[in-house]
């Protein structure tokens, strides 16, 4: 196997020695190409990726990465959005539990994940700025809506065979559309289903996040509501996600480059762990993301946490801890 590792800006540096450490604690023998992508690349060069850096990419079967800083910068395209385009990973999967010791600031118990649309929808891309206006367009496909229908519902089909489509078909035409191809293709699964409106949901996720189990949705309101099930969940610096296509995949932590905290050695590495578990589920490699999930369930119980959980740990202590008992 062999995997391109872009650890990115921020606390992303920082994460990613600390994941590297669990892998490399298998002895799998796995190939690894460093890259450099990211704002602090752009900062330097004048560009965040390179074409090049995509050949390189496409040699590998699938991508490790850290964090990039997005500026809001209008001249400053997402470096995430165009390897998500170019690489056609078009669904966005973001496991959600409660993890051991982890104060929840809701309670019930919960265990859901969201399956967002990754390519299309308001992140096609195709956008105006004019001096009085901008637009965005929100571009929905049957080919896109269905594929990743298909990728939820065999999700649904491996769990309680139940999922929620999450939308605003009450006033979005795009959205109506999304709705009618998923149920579309939860009837030829034999998955049930129920649909939400988007505001609701991310009422009701707070109130019970103990209901659901697998959401189905589009890009953004998949983006805005996993980083509240995040907060649902404990913090961002608990939570991993896969980007998969038919192709190839690459795993990351939902957060972003934290640049509030990056610098100081306090990220919590378990989110970048965490996704180091699902790129080995993704290769087939069962036994050892089971005893990643092991090994942070011990650390946890033992409280040894970085300061976002209370404790008093760097991020190279908490991986490395981790990495001792995988
Ligand atoms: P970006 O601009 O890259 O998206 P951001 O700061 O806007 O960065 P996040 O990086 O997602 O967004 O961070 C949101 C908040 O969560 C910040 O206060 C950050 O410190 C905290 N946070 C994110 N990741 C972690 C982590 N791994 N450990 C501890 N705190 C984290």
């Amino acid at each position: 196997m062999k995997i391109a590792v872009v650890p990115g800006d921020g606390i992303g540096k920082e994460v990613m020695p600390a994941a590297l450490s669990v892998l490399d604690a298998f002895g799998l023998g796995i190939e690894k190409v460093n890259l450099e992508i990211g704002y602090g690349k752009w900062e330097r060069t004048g560009s965040a990726i390179m074409d090049d850096d995509i050949a390189l990419i496409r040699e590998c079967d699938c991508v490790l990465f850290g964090a990039i800083t997005t500026p809001p910068d209008p001249n400053y395209k997402s470096v995430l959005v165009r390897l998500r385009k170019e690489l056609d990973l078009y669904a966005n999967i973001r496991p959600f539990k409660p993890l051991k010791n982890v104060n929840l600031p809701c309670s019930g118990n919960f265990d859901f994940i969201i399956v967002r649309e990754n390519t299309e929808g308001m992140y096609s891309g195709v956008e105006e700025l004019h001096e009085d206006a901008a637009y965005t367009t929100r571009i929905v496909t049957r080919k896109g809506s269905e594929r990743i229908a298909e990728r939820a519902c065999s999700l649904a089909k491996k769990r309680k065979g139940h999922m929620t489509i999450v939308h605003k078909a009450n006033v979005l035409k795009s959205d109506s559309f999304f709705r009618d191809v998923c149920t579309g293709v939860a009837k030829k699964n034999n998955v049930s289903f129920n649909e939400m409106l988007v505001d609701a949901m991310a009422y009701d996720m707070i109130l019970h996040p103990g209901k659901y189990d697998v959401l189905l949705t589009t890009n953004l309101f998949g983006d805005i509501l996993s980083d509240e099930a995040a907060a649902i969940a404990g913090g961002l610096g608990l939570c991993p996600s896969a980007n998969i296509g038919d192709k190839y995949a690459l795993f990351e932590p939902i957060h972003g480059s934290a640049p509030d905290i990056a610098g100081k050695g306090i990220a919590n590495p378990i989110a970048a762990i965490l996704s180091v578990k699902m790129m080995l589920e993704w290769a087939g490699k069962t036994e050892e993301a089971m005893s990643i999930d092991k090994a942070v369930d011990s650390v946890l119980t033992k409280h040894f946490t970085t300061p976002d959980l209370g404790g008093g740990y760097s991020t190279q202590d908490v991986g490395e801890a981790i990495a001792r008992l995988v």
